[in-house]
């Protein structure tokens, strides 16, 4: 998933960024309530972590705002005061669930899959193509009964393509996808990757499962 992580408190922040990155998501920091305003206007996430005590406006508020124009994002709310007027508020601003600091970094992870899985997308936990099986929750593919050992990248590229089956998905898609704010400039990367993919999947019929749309991105066949 990409995550954007929204919290002040700089050891908590960098702990929270490490730690998401190393169970394989691509997640982005920023400091204010503002600042996540701005950045979910640009930037595909699938799910916010949000501390409730921010300089200038709060966890709360910006949740509100949030759900004004964008009903679908999956908030996860810090919280460190474990009052019951607290929680319902944040429930009530359209957090979907909230934590109370301190929590243990399973937890986190825990919650946060369970959010991921919520959009109807997502509701099927092993994602099929053709012969291609893919776990997301484990992070394991495999092409008929064997199982392939896909980087980070790979791999994330080619959940992303299996969630949209059948559906163009551009170099940009993908790379705000995939990628944290501060990508490469990534048309030659992603097809780099894209590239490898074929090469542990499609082969012995390049391009039938993940096809090029010429001029305009990817496409994951949606029947082979
Ligand atoms: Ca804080």
């Amino acid at each position: 998933m990409r995550i954007l992580v929204v919290e002040d408190e700089p050891r908590l922040a960098a702990l929270l960024r490490r730690g998401l990155i190393e169970e394989g998501h691509a997640v982005d920091l920023v400091g204010s309530g503002e600042e996540a305003l701005e950045w979910v206007d640009v930037g595909e996430y699938d799910a916010l972590v949000l501390d409730v005590m921010l300089p200038g406006i709060d966890g709360f508020e910006v949740c509100r705002r949030l759900r004004r124009r964008r009903a679908q994002l999956p908030i996860l709310l810090l919280t460190a005061r474990d009052a019951v007027a607290d929680r319902v508020a944040g429930l009530d601003s359209g957090a979907d669930d909230y934590l109370l600091k301190p929590f243990a970094f399973a937890e986190l992870v825990a919650r946060l899959r369970a959010l991921g899985r919520r959009p109807p997308e997502t509701v099927d936990t092993l994602l099929i193509a053709a012969d291609v099986r893919l776990d997301p929750a484990t992070r394991r593919v495999w092409k008929g009964e064997t199982e392939l050992q896909l980087p980070n990248k790979e791999f994330r590229i080619l959940e992303y393509l299996m969630r949209h089956p059948g559906r163009v998905l551009t170099r940009t898609m993908i790379a705000e996808h995939v990628w944290d704010y501060d990508f490469p400039n990534v048309t030659n990367v992603i097809d780099v990757h894209i590239r490898q993919i074929r090469r542990k999947l499609d082969d012995p019929y390049p391009g039938v499962l993940i096809q090029t749309v010429r001029g305009a991105g990817y496409r994951l066949a949606s029947r082979r």
